[in-house]
């Protein structure tokens, strides 16, 4: 590991200390090896100004939750350190007295709740404090002997911290250990399963002490190099009956992903690596996004036998570790290993699959690594639950809030590039649903919207049967199954008398407004009915409950749709899978319409182009907006008791009522 300080950059920061501390912070982030999504932390000691502007002897700590590689001067929180440095007298004090305490601290209201190690932070004299989990120390510490290893490698240039819980228990035991040391005879703080401490007055020094302590480990390690695997991608059907046991444990829906890479197939090769890494994870602080372990599914195992076996092993333990006042966190795996299933992770959301994923890389090689020498010996028993029951470490993730409405639901919208389909995806991208958009056109490519479940964008022609097929199995492989379809992909053809349609005209618009929905149903059946709330909304017409002349061949291949809505109903019913369908009329916020042809249908009728529009019984124009809705709430947990149903989004027509 090598040394990204760069001293024009430095430089650049001048003399403020904020500055510097956001520049060295911004460097250990940006290393996966070291920190990763929220790990480590930092801070400086400075004089600041409190709110009368007298000059307060002040820490400068990192905001807990805060990513160290995307930091700004506003993750910081002043806290005045002499009042920490009181607190650390306290025999004992309980963490959520702790936080409350912090908070009283604080110099800024408004500033971020400050890191848990906030007191360790202040009472190491030194004005930098850098913390990280680098992986290879850990990773050494992990390995019988840790302690040895260690004195081995350092000296006594660092001092070793058994295993302790962070927090006040943290911060009081350091305050012991170092007591009567001289700072300045050593050079940092290894602490057991954790991670490192360094410090200096200088922030480059500070910073290079660290990477110079991760790079003697890195180099004391033996290389890691995956043993070579064949790539075996783990079965689409074991993928999503997998994610749909896991989600029932977790009492909400999750997104499923494979990982692909060497370490992975290695892994997935391997049952010891993953004994393993059934042991625990490389440090603690990790727990919170992989849970205590990952679920293994034996090969030819059932998923529901496999996950259930895990539920029970969770239920088990919390029965022997758990506390009076300890609500059991759901009995569902994060991330699941197998020879046939890989290595799966699983989340709420993209953002959450990004990290469990980055989190997962880290473990292979040092779980790997902890065994060549001689056994991967993470934090033990007690001391992962505590973590993972720690209430400082649950209120990381309450901080990220409330989920929305179809967060791990996966959802495929076709004709998603424009016009209902374009709508329909915005609404479901903005309750958080995973969404694929298929269209011929290549605009689809980019989302409709602010993503938070995840976007695919797929482009396609749905009149070919495979590439139909090939649609559907993107969205399964991209997130692990399929729960939501709107078939919407279709095209308002010219009109014509039918005396005057030609043969190839009808096929046209039949294969377009028909045969599409018929090859993206029947390839999204099989994943449907291992999906979560399974519902389908098809997008028919109102011309279905009232057909108008010169559009027959649309009038048709739109009946066949709604029949074929109804007895689809029929079919999957049994598998709880819900069909229904839209008909709208005159949406004219879509690219079947122009102005010119609105003029033109106007005239026929002898009305106003605005008359035209708002051509229904309550007089209002019918939005793609307000179609969305109408699909929206059809495939919602809001709608369970409705299948085989067409509900008509036209503004009410006589002639349909
Ligand atoms: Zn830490």
């Amino acid at each position: 590991m090598e040394s990204l300080w760069n001293p024009d950059e430095a430089a650049a920061c001048g003399a403020d200390p904020l500055a510097l501390r956001v520049y060295g912070s911004r460097l250990l982030g940006a290393v996966p090896e070291l920190v990763l999504h929220g790990g480590g932390n930092t801070s400086v000691k400075a004089v600041v100004p409190d709110r009368w502007g007298d000059p307060v002897e002040a820490l400068l700590v990192k905001g807990s939750g805060f990513d160290l590689a995307t930091i700004v001067a506003e993750g910081f929180t002043p806290l005045r350190r002499t009042e920490l440095l009181r607190m650390l007298e306290l025999e004992e004090l309980e963490d959520e007295e702790m936080v409350l305490r912090l908070r009283l601290a604080s110099l800024d209201p408004a500033a971020p709740a400050p890191s848990v190690e906030a007191l360790l932070h202040a009472w190491i004299p030194a004005r930098y404090v850098d913390h990280t989990h680098a992986d290879a120390v850990v990773t050494l510490t992990n390995a019988p002997g840790g302690r040895e290893r260690i004195r081995e490698l350092y000296g006594r240039r660092v001092l070793w911290v058994p295993w302790t819980l962070p927090g006040f228990a943290l911060a009081r035991r350091i305050r012991e250990l170092t007591r009567n040391l001289d700072w300045e005879s050593v050079e940092g703080l290894v602490l057991e399963h954790h991670g490192v401490f360094t410090w200096h007055d200088d922030p480059r020094e500070s910073y290079e002490r660290m990477i110079r302590l991760v790079d003697a480990a890195e180099q004391a390690l033996p290389a890691a190099a995956p043993p070579p695997a064949p790539a075996a991608p783990s079965p689409l059907e074991l993928r999503a009956a997998l994610r749909r046991e896991a989600s029932r444990h977790a009492g909400r829906p999750q997104l499923l992903r494979a990982l692909e890479g060497p370490w992975e197939r290695a892994c997935a090769a391997s049952a010891s690596l993953q004994a393993a890494l059934e042991r625990g994870p490389l440090t603690p602080d990790h727990v919170l996004r992989l849970g205590w372990k990952p679920a293994r599914v034996g090969a030819g195992q059932e998923p529901g036998e496999a996950l259930e076996g895990f539920a029970r092993e969770s239920r088990e333990r919390f029965a022997r570790l758990g506390r009076p006042g300890l609500r059991e966190l759901p009995p569902a795996p994060r991330w699941i290993l197998g020879p046939e299933a890989g290595v799966l992770v699983l989340g709420p959301d993209r953002r959450s699959l990004d990290i469990t994923a980055d989190l997962v890389r880290r473990q292979l090689p040092a779980a790997a690594l902890g065994e060549a020498l001689g056994g991967w010996r993470p934090v033990d028993e007690a001391g992962l639950f505590d973590i993972e029951y720690w209430s400082l470490e649950q209120a990381k993730l309450r901080r990220e809030g409330e989920a929305p409405p179809l967060a791990g639901r996966v959802a495929l919208v076709t004709g998603a590039a424009s016009g209902i389909g374009r709508a329909c995806a915005r609404l479901l991208l903005e309750q958080g649903a995973a969404v694929a958009g298929v269209d011929r056109d290549p605009r689809v490519e980019e989302a409709p919207g602010p993503v938070r479940g995840g976007w695919l964008g797929v482009v396609a022609d749905l009149t070919d049967p495979g590439a139909a097929a090939a649609a559907v199995r993107a969205a399964v492989e991209t997130w692990g199954g399929l729960d939501l379809l709107v078939s919407n992909a279709g095209a308002f053809p010219p009109g014509a008398p039918l005396e005057e349609v030609e043969p190839e005209a009808w096929r046209r618009t039949l294969a377009l407004n028909l045969d599409s929905h018929f090859f993206v149903l029947r390839a999204a059946i099989p994943w449907l009915r291992l999906g979560i709330r399974p519902a389908v909304v098809a997008v028919g017409s109102r011309n279905v409950l009232a057909p108008g002349p010169g559009v027959l061949p649309y009038s048709a291949a739109k009946a066949g749709l709604h029949q074929l809505v109804r007895g689809l109903a029929l079919e999957l019913a049994p598998d709880g899978v819900r069909v229904n369908s839209v008909h709208p009329d005159k949406v004219f916020d879509t690219g079947a319409w122009d102005e010119a042809t609105v003029a033109a249908r106007a005239r026929r009728y002898g009305l106003s182009p605005e008359e035209y529009r708002r051509g229904n019984l309550l007089r209002r124009e019918v939005r793609s907006e307000d179609v969305a809705r109408a699909v929206l709430w059809l495939l919602s947990d809001a709608c369970p008791a409705t299948t085989g149903a067409g509900l008509p989004v036209d503004g009410g027509d006589p002639r349909a009522i």
